[in-house]
């Protein structure tokens, strides 16, 4: 059975141009780039392209690119590397939608003696911008607020969240890991201090990521050790990872809007399709504020989970909640704080697209889904016969 895969906001494809590029650092050239010789001397090479090819997505300067592990490290490393180098303010604030790599560290800050705020969303999943404003005062560290949601792919209007943020002397971090390579984005147009993104997300390999630092910025390196990325990330570098990572962003720069319109095209016609074909369906999240990749729908009186299990017989991946979560029956902290009704929230599906996807996928998808929903509508003790 073929697999369809849509649940590119858990994991992505590595791109074949990607993996081409990285496959002769393994067992060729292997070398430490910090070491003296040519034979390093060459990666370090290789590295310093990679920046510049990040670089170059993100509209920065490549010294302002540092590679991490991962999305999850780099969120770490901005909002404990902000708090250390600020270390007379004590509060934090943030959204009740964040994924757990800013939340939970949030979170367990507040047994360090921080004050976290967590803003609250509206139904379609946006922010209050005036209540940030009212939140933000002279002890206040850092604003750490995600670019597009993992879950809604709602976008939140950054930029402008960034300037009045900034404009009140507060490091402003975004955790942009959803937003990169789906949606264009300009840091030079942009007060953005922090940015995470993770490779894995952008058809890069997994185990890379970077934190973006604007020049100027306070932070304190989380990771100690040797003098890596100019003394803010200790550790040898993940070299086949860096430079795969340079690679989906450059392939990312050069077809983000043509391939995102191919995206957003399949991803309305799944949508609609199951929004008409199905009794009892709705739309999580800001219709007009989107990644173009994403729909989040709500089945109600359904297991999310019962769901996935008939796609999975299909051969269909899907997602209730984010990856990071499944496995837990708790309905999703994001429908939740948009005050989706429990019902819904419970039955809840994640279709996230990508390049690879083609229109038969979603006809077939759009076949099948009906199928199931009447089928588990049959079997629901909530559904009234
Ligand atoms: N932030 C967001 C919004 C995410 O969606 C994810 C992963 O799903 C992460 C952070 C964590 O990234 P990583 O898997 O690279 O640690």
């Amino acid at each position: 059975m073929k697999t369809i895969y849509f649940d590119n906001n858990a994991t992505t494809k590595v791109a074949e141009q990607v993996l081409k590029e990285m496959r002769p650092l393994f067992c060729e050239l292997y070398g430490n780039p910090s070491s003296m010789h040519t034979f390093g001397g060459q990666i370090g090479r290789k590295i310093r392209h990679a920046r510049q090819q990040v670089a170059d997505l993100l509209g920065c300067d490549p010294t302002e690119i540092v590679f991490t592990s991962c999305g999850t490290e780099s969120d770490n490393a901005a909002i404990k590397g902000t708090l250390a180098a600020v270390p007379n303010k004590r509060k934090i604030i943030t959204s009740r939608v964040e994924h757990p790599a800013v939340l939970t560290v949030c979170r367990e800050l507040q047994n360090h003696g921080y004050t976290v705020v967590e803003l609250g969303v509206d139904r379609k999943g946006q922010l209050d911008i005036a209540e940030l404003e009212e939140q933000i005062d002279d002890d206040t560290a850092l604003v750490t607020i995600m670019y597009a949601n993992n879950e809604t792919g709602v976008v939140f209007p950054i930029d402008r969240i960034a300037e009045l943020v900034t404009g009140r002397g507060v490091v402003f971090h975004t955790d942009a890991v959803q937003a990169i390579g789906k949606i264009p984005l300009d840091l030079s147009k942009s007060n953005i201090d922090l940015l995470s993104l993770s490779g894995h997300k952008l058809h890069g390999p997994k185990g890379v990521g970077v934190l973006y630092v604007r020049k100027g910025t306070r932070f304190s390196p989380f990771m100690l050790g040797g003098h890596q990325e100019a003394g803010r990330r200790a550790g040898t570098e993940n070299v086949p990872g860096i430079v795969g990572l340079g690679k989906a962003c450059e392939l990312a720069a050069k077809n983000i809007e043509q391939e995102n319109g191919r995206v957003k095209y399949l991803r309305d016609k799944l949508e609609k399709a199951i929004l008409e074909k199905c009794p009892g369906s709705q739309l999580n999240g800001d219709k007009d504020n989107r990644l173009p990749n994403t729909t989040n729908i709500s089945f109600e009186y359904i297991e999310g989970e019962s769901i996935l299990l008939m796609l999975d017989k299909y051969g269909i991946c899907a997602s209730s909640g984010s990856a990071c979560t499944s496995g837990s029956l708790e309905p999703s902290h994001v429908l939740r704080a948009m005050g989706v009704p429990f019902t819904a929230a419970h039955g809840s599906i994640r279709f996230s697209l990508s390049r690879y996807n083609t229109e038969e996928e979603v006809d077939y998808t759009i076949e099948k889904i009906p199928e199931i929903i009447n089928r588990l509508r049959e079997l629901s003790p909530f559904v009234t016969k």
